[in-house]
């Protein structure tokens, strides 16, 4: 069996000792990460973690919760080009509505790495916390040739609908441990395993039992656990599509 996390922060210095991690996931069959750079400070070390070790793949990005009053859009688009065929996606980019930062804003910033990410035919890894709406209209204006993920899905139905639609996989995390989370569990009960990738977002949003602690990558186990009860399918299904539809959307 096995599992990708098709999202987590390895570079974060919350996540600890990383060779260690990456003993813990090989052992579970977790053998490959994607991690997401958010702004200009982390892309060289994202990409140097991807150099250094064959089993994570780097994306290039600027996050909304990252804009500075300076952005560095032109720097980022030369090295996304100059860095093509060494990084999996453009991101994770995106548009947040619980920020204090206006939509026009994040729009700015936003929609040119959306079209760079057109252009290059490289997915992207979006983050979109309510935002769906709004997002879902620049998709359509700029529809991503090479498709790509909304990261923590936790929309409605006809809005997970309206992003398959545009070619886009839905990142399945921690989320779906919580047992109260019940509509989030519900609708992705509803949506076929062809459509998922799963992710951790480690260091962030630990699964349940483990709040107030350090998310860790090695979780992507127990989130494939839970969505193999959820969609009444055996873990080994989960995996094998799942993982499939990383290396897909991915090209790894
Ligand atoms: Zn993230």
């Amino acid at each position: 069996m096995e599992l990708i996390d098709s999202h987590c922060h390895l570079d974060f210095a919350r996540i600890g000792d990383l060779d260690n991690i990456l003993d813990q996931c090989q052992q579970l069959g977790i053998t490959r990460f994607v991690v997401p750079s958010v702004d200009k400070h982390n892309w060289h070390t994202v990409l140097n973690l991807s150099n250094n070790y064959g089993a994570i793949d780097a994306a290039i990005g600027i996050h909304p919760y990252f804009l500075s009053q300076y952005n560095e859009l032109d720097q980022q688009a030369r090295l996304i080009k100059a860095q093509r065929d060494n990084i999996v996606a453009v991101g994770e980019i995106g548009l947040d509505g619980a920020i204090d930062v206006s939509l026009e804003e994040q729009l700015a910033v936003f929609i040119p790495q959306l079209k760079l990410a057109c252009e290059l035919a490289l997915p992207i890894i979006c983050h979109a916390h309510k935002a769906y709406d709004p997002l879902l209209k620049q998709l359509r204006r700029n529809p991503p040739s090479a498709g790509g993920v909304i990261h923590g899905f936790s929309g409605s139905l006809v809005q997970a609908q309206a992003f398959i639609k545009l070619g886009f996989r839905l990142g399945i995390g921690g989320v779906i441990t919580y047992q109260r989370a019940k509509k989030t569990r519900q609708m992705i009960a509803q949506i076929g395993l062809e459509h998922l990738v799963l992710e951790t977002d480690a260091p962030d949003m630990p699964i349940a039992g483990q709040q107030g602690r350090s998310n860790s990558p090695v979780n992507i186990l127990k989130i494939a656990q839970e969505l193999a009860l959820l969609t009444e399918q055996p873990i080994e299904t989960v995996a094998k599509i799942t993982t499939e539809n990383a290396n897909r959307l991915f090209s790894l």
